[in-house]
């Protein structure tokens, strides 16, 4: 790293540098990139400017923001001290607060989610003998989930026609 132009650097810029020490001082400023020197560097300049951000490290924990809704898996933005069950949405039978196998399955906490319709708790299809609330990763249930996927989509697509159609007719 340079040190100040100020400094016996030689030559004509010492020249100038006199000249104009009523004026402002040219003076490099130290641009400091690396934490590990801070304190030795503190003690050399007064006035250095810091490349990074020394609040850094408390740096977040990187989490993935991506809600991929139509996903089948959940996908985990883990973080320590969290349980992925409790914290992030869940399939009803793996919900950490109800557990599936000594809870009513028509109970849910706010993060379950259908595993039938892959909306969250509960569906209007939710209760009942035969309600979504009973899906677990079966095949049976994956069956269910997959029809209701199909059913979905088909929707969809006749919603996007009518939009379209609709949108034609107005012109
Ligand atoms: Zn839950
Ligand atoms: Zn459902």
């Amino acid at each position: 790293m340079k040190s100040g132009v100020s400094e016996k650097s030689g030559g004509s810029k010492t020249k100038l540098n006199v000249k104009k020490k009523q004026s402002t001082p040219i003076r490099s400023i130290f641009c400091l990139k690396n934490k590990s020197n801070l304190k030795e560097i503190e003690k050399r300049e007064d006035c250095f400017i810091l490349d990074f951000n020394p609040d850094d490290s408390l740096r977040k924990l990187p989490v993935s923001n991506k809600s991929n809704a139509d996903s089948a898996d959940i996908s985990i933005v883990a973080e320590t001290g969290q349980v992925a069950c409790r914290d992030f949405p869940h399939s009803r039978d793996n919900c950490a607060k109800y557990p599936f196998n000594k809870t009513n399955h028509e109970n849910y906490c706010r993060l379950c989610y259908c595993f039938v319709c892959d909306t969250a708790a509960p569906c209007y299809l939710w209760a009942g003998s035969s309600g979504h609330c009973h899906a677990m990763n079966n095949e049976a249930w994956k069956l269910q989930r997959k029809t209701s996927k199909m059913v979905r989509e088909m929707m969809q697509d006749i919603c996007k026609a009518d939009l379209s159609k609709a949108k034609r007719m107005g012109k």
